[in-house]
């Protein structure tokens, strides 16, 4: 499947991202990810990033675009892919359009993820992630905690709060979100391409993609 994920931050586009690789071997592809690596990695592009995430600020387009370019073409997308995290803004929809038609890709469709506001908070503040560049699981201290308090059940490396997840950065996040991403709903509606799907549970929403894509 070739899908784009929307949501606020928060909303569970990760966890379902996941959820969904293990249906068909479509792969996850999150620009969050693949930048906090970059910043940990200490490369070019993580030193390019590192203040605008940190704030709570989006990455600029070109950088975004740069990686996404590469990204696509790689040949474990020819099965399919779960954006995550991308398009954030009307410039990256327009240049991801721009980039798929001229690399032959068509999209399934774009899942709007509606979770409310009061849920999204909580998840934010409560949500911890683990440290390991290369893994970058998400445990939640109340619904989800490691077996073993701060470390990974994965790999065993310390699980901690993102720096972009203290109460200030996470206001900006969300206003950021409003102000630059929510639009795109519209944008892919106008494309014929937007489901909207009601986020509360990950299970449910996982469900309602496979019965839309008839899988
Ligand atoms: P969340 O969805 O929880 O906000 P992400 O892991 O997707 O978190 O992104 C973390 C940060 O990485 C964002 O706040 C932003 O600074 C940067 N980022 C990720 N994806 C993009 C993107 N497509 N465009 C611009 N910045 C991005
Ligand atoms: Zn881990």
């Amino acid at each position: 499947m070739k899908l784009i994920l929307l949501g606020a931050p928060g909303a569970g586009k990760g966890t379902v991202a996941k959820l969904l690789t293990a249906v068909d071997g479509s792969v996850q592809i999150s620009t969050g990810d693949i930048l906090r690596g970059a910043v940990q990695a200490g490369t070019e592009l993580g030193k390019k990033a590192d203040a605008f995430m940190k704030a709570g600020d989006l990455v600029p387009d070109d950088l975004i675009m740069g990686i996404m370019e590469q990204r696509l073409q790689e040949p474990d997308c020819a099965n399919g892919f779960l954006l995550d995290g991308f398009p954030r803004t009307i410039p990256q929809a327009e240049a991801l359009k721009e980039l798929l038609d001229r690399i032959g890709v068509k999209l399934d469709m774009a899942v709007n993820l509606d979770v409310p506001r009061e849920v999204i908070l909580d998840r934010l503040t409560t949500r911890r992630t683990c440290s390991n560049p290369e893994c970058q699981a998400i445990y939640n201290v109340k619904s989800n905690p490691p077996k073993v308090e701060g470390v990974c059940d994965k790999c065993g490396s310390p699980v901690i709060q993102r720096e972009d997840e203290t109460e200030e950065a996470i206001s900006k996040r969300l206003e950021t979100y409003n102000e630059k991403t929510a639009p795109l709903a519209a944008y892919y509606e106008k494309e014929g391409l937007l489901m909207n799907v009601n986020a509360t549970s990950s299970d449910v929403v996982v469900q309602t993609i496979k019965d839309k894509l008839g899988i």
